[in-house]
């Protein structure tokens, strides 16, 4: 699969390169009080757009855009910015937990995990606003495992299986990340459809290393200029415990806040381009930026 990735590439100067986790636009104002119309699309465009363009002048050609609904998913606004950009923006469907379930609507109190996951089929197979989520996004407290995250989870395990989508789960620390592994192994589901989101919060690399051992995607994000020898670290810990074909790497940059004047201070994607990729070798760029990202989420 690797040389043929490589015959793929285009002699152009800039490697091709899929970003996992990133955001265009997030509403940090809660469940209980979004609502349309707290933000202008046109506005949210034009400011995104120039730093969409700037990644896909660097040789990105897809991005995960992973702000999931009631957190300000918005599928017309990303397939605008898509036409615009040249990107292939990818959206999702489920729901986030995390931030003790302030971005949680009532139903997902209420509902079973078959009901919540009967909403995500629904919004996979006929899409969203007639765009189609390309994964599967969660959010999970701290372990361990409150039981309303345990259902996003169990829901989210049950919309793959139905849907062959893969759950990226924004997880609170390690220990929350193998109790995930355990109610994938209870559901018989497998792991290598389901990555750990900020996997570098996790001080601990024992426990990635037990992760991308079990079969498990180890997602180090939120690399920024501040972060970069300890995303080095991790990623050399994975290269020398054999574990790179596990091994995924992001910004979680971005974005339009909605509520900020002019969406606040909007953090561009390419420091990793610009302070990582040249301190890693052609191999190891391609295996991070687009053979793994492509055999986690899909071609
Ligand atoms: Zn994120």
């Amino acid at each position: 699969m690797q040389r043929r990735d490589f015959l793929l590439a285009p002699l152009a100067q800039a490697t091709p390169s899929i970003l996992v986790h990133e955001h265009v636009m997030v509403d940090f104002v809660g469940a209980a009080a979004i609502r349309p119309g707290r933000y202008q699309p046109d506005e949210v465009a034009a400011i995104a757009l120039p730093h969409l363009k700037a990644l896909h002048a660097l040789g990105c050609r897809r991005l995960l855009e992973c702000t999931p609904n009631f957190l300000g998913r918005d599928p017309l606004l990303l397939q605008r910015l898509a036409r615009d950009s040249g990107l292939e923006l990818w959206t999702n469907t489920g729901l986030y937990g995390a931030g003790d379930f302030k971005y949680l609507p009532d139903f997902a109190r209420r509902e079973s995990a078959s009901e919540l996951a009967a909403r995500w089929i629904a919004e996979a197979r006929g899409g969203i606003d007639g765009v189609r989520p390309r994964f599967i996004k969660i959010g999970v407290n701290r372990g361990p495992l409150h039981p309303l995250d345990r259902k996003l989870v169990e829901a989210a395990v049950l919309t793959s299986r139905a849907t062959g989508l893969t759950i990226a789960v924004h997880t609170g620390n390690g220990a929350a990340a193998l109790e995930q592994l355990s109610i994938l192994r209870t559901m018989r589901h497998s792991p290598a459809k389901w990555v750990w989101v900020h996997a570098q919060s996790e001080r601990d690399h024992a426990i990635h290393q037990r992760v991308a051992e079990s079969g498990g995607w180890v997602e180090f994000d939120g690399i920024s200029p501040g972060s970069l020898q300890w995303h080095l670290d991790c990623i050399r810990f994975m290269a020398e415990h054999k574990m790179l074909h596990r091994t995924l790497i992001s910004h979680d940059a971005g974005w339009y806040h909605v509520g900020e004047p002019r969406g606040g201070d909007y953090r561009g994607y390419t420091c990793l381009y610009t302070d990582l990729l040249p301190k890693l070798d052609a191999a190891t760029r391609t295996q991070l930026l687009w053979t793994n990202p492509r055999r986690a989420f899909g071609r």
